[in-house]
C-alpha cells in the first residue's frame, strides 16, 4: 500500500550555466533565511535554525567550496534577502521566519534551481510560480510532525481546562478557584475533530487514545491506508461543515494552499458548535484573524490556541494576541515555535544537508520530501489537482 511513496524521483539536474568562480568553478551559491537566535543561540548550539548556527551547514559547505550566506533580513526591496536571490541557486527557508518567495521575486532569482524548507510547510513559496520556472521546492517531511502533534495536544488540553488564566492568576499573586472552573472542562466525553489527516493530523488522533474521548473524527480528501484508520478508531466525514458542527473541539493540520486559505471564516466558524475550541498549529492564514477575534469576544468559540500567524513575525498588534472569550480566558497562542524544539531542529538541519548533499552530488531526492519538482506538483498535500490523483501526500498513517 505505501510502496508507492518508496519510488525514488528522478535526479535534479543541476545547473550547468554556473557563475564563475577563480578558486571553484562548481561554487554553488546557498542563500539561507533563518531566525535571529541571539544570546539564546551564542549559548545553546542545538538552536541550530538560527542564523548564528546556520543548521550546522557552514563548516561543510565551506569545505565543498561552496558559498552561505545566511540573514534574517528579510523584508523589502533592499533586503539582504532579496539582494542576494538573484544569484543564489540554492534557497533555504524556514516556516518559523519565513523568507516570502513571490512570483516577483521568482521570476528575479534567475539561477535559482532548489528551495529547501528547513522544516514542514512551503506555502511561504509561490508553489505555482515555483512550477512555472522548474525550480524543485523540497521539505525536510516529516522532520517535526510528532513536535506539532504534541503541541496540538497540549493546546487542546490547555483550552479544555482553561490552564491560562489560572496559571495568570498564580503569577500574579492571585487565587480564585471559582473564577478558573467556571470554564474549565474534561477531555473525556468530548469529540474531536481534525481538519487534513496527514503525518500531523494523524500522529494528533493516535495520541488522543487515551483519553476516552466521545468521537475522534476526521476530514481529509486523501484516503488513510486501512489498517492505519483502523488503528485509531476515528470515523471519516466527507463533509466539513458536518465535521466541525459535530465537535467540542477542532484541530486544523492542512497545508496552506488556495483551498485552505481563510477557510476558517465568519461562515465555516457559524458552523461550529456554539462554545466550541479551535487549535491551529498549521497557518495562520488557514483562519481569518477578524472572524476568529470575532468568535471568541462572542464567546461561539471559547478558546483559540496555535502557534501560526498570518504574517510573521506577528505585529504587535495583530489581534489574536489580545483576543479573549467573555470570560477573559480563550487565548493559548505562542510565538510559531511548535515545530522547533531542539529536537526537532536536529531533525530539519540533518535532512537540510541531505537534500542538499543529493543535489550537489545529482542524486535522486527522497520523493516523500519533494513538493514540487519538474514543473509539477509532485505532492498532493497542497489541494486537489487532476494532473497529481495518484502521486503521494503525507505518509499515513503510522509510518
Ligand atoms: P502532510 O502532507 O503529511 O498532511 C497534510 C494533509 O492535509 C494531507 O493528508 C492532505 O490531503 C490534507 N489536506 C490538504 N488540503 C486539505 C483540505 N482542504 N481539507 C482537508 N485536508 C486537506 O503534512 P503534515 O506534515 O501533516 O503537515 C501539515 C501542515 O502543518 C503543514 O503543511 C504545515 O502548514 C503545518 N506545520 C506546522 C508546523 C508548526 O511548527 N506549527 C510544523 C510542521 C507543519
Amino acid at each position: 500500500m505505501l510502496s508507492r511513496y518508496l519510488t525514488r524521483a528522478r535526479p535534479l539536474q543541476r545547473s550547468t550555466s554556473r557563475p564563475f568562480s577563480s578558486t571553484n568553478p562548481n561554487m554553488v551559491k546557498v542563500l539561507a533565511v533563518l531566525y535571529r537566535g541571539g544570546q539564546a543561540a551564542q549559548e545553546e548550539p542545538r538552536l541550530l535554525g538560527t542564523i548564528e548556527n546556520q543548521l550546522g551547514l557552514a563548516d561543510w559547505l565551506k569545505k565543498e567550496g561552496h558559498e552561505l550566506v545566511v540573514t534574517d533580513d528579510k523584508e523589502g526591496s533592499s533586503s539582504e534577502f532579496q539582494k542576494h536571490l538573484a544569484d543564489t541557486e540554492i534557497l533555504i527557508t524556514t516556516p518559523f521566519h519565513p523568507g516570502y518567495l513571490t512570483a516577483d521575486l521568482i521570476d528575479k532569482a534567475k539561477n535559482l534551481k532548489l528551495c529547501v524548507t528547513a522544516g514542514v510547510g512551503s506555502d511561504h513559496i509561490d508553489l505555482n510560480a515555483a512550477n512555472t520556472k522548474k525550480i524543485t521546492v523540497a521539505e525536510v517531511s516529516g522532520s517535526n510532525v510528532v513536535s506539532v502533534a504534541e503541541h496540538v495536544v497540549m493546546s487542546i488540553l490547555l483550552l479544555v481546562r482553561n490552564f491560562v488564566p489560572a496559571h495568570e492568576q498564580i503569577v500574579s499573586d492571585d487565587w480564585n478557584v471559582a473564577q478558573i472552573a467556571r470554564n474549565a472542562y474534561d477531555l473525556e466525553g468530548k469529540v474531536v475533530g481534525t481538519v487534513g489527516c496527514g503525518r500531523i493530523g494523524y500522529r494528533v488522533l493516535q495520541r488522543l487514545q487515551g483519553f476516552n474521548c466521545k468521537d475522534l473524527l476526521w476530514f481529509d480528501y486523501t484516503d488513510l491506508p486501512p489498517d492505519a484508520e483502523k488503528a485509531i478508531n476515528a470515523r471519516r466525514v466527507k463533509d466539513l461543515e458536518e465535521m466541525v458542527s459535530k465537535c467540542d473541539v477542532v484541530t486544523i493540520n492542512c497545508p496552506l494552499h488556495e483551498k485552505t486559505r481563510g477557510l476558517f471564516n465568519d461562515d465555516l466558524i457559524s458552523k461550529m458548535k456554539p462554545g466550541s475550541w479551535l487549535v491551529n498549529t498549521a497557518r495562520g492564514a488557514i483562519c481569518d484573524r477578524a472572524a476568529v477575534k470575532r468568535a471568541l469576544e462572542s464567546g461561539h468559540l471559547r478558546g483559540y490556541a496555535g502557534d501560526v500567524w498570518d504574517v510573521q513575525p506577528a505585529p504587535k498588534d495583530h489581534p489574536w494576541r489580545h483576543a479573549f472569550n467573555p470570560l477573559g480566558g480563550g487565548n493559548g497562542m505562542v510565538p510559531h515555535y511548535s515545530g522547533t524544539t531542539l529536537d526537532a531542529q536536529k531533525r530539519y538541519a540533518d535532512g537540510t544537508k541531505e537534500i542538499i548533499r543529493r543535489y550537489l552530488a545529482g542524486e535522486d531526492q527522497d520523493l516523500a520530501n519533494l513538493i514540487v519538482f519538474d514543473g509539477d506538483y509532485a505532492s498532493k498535500a497542497y489541494g486537489q489537482r487532476e494532473k497529481n490523483a495518484n502521486k503521494p501526500t503525507g505518509q499515513k498513517g503510522a509510518g
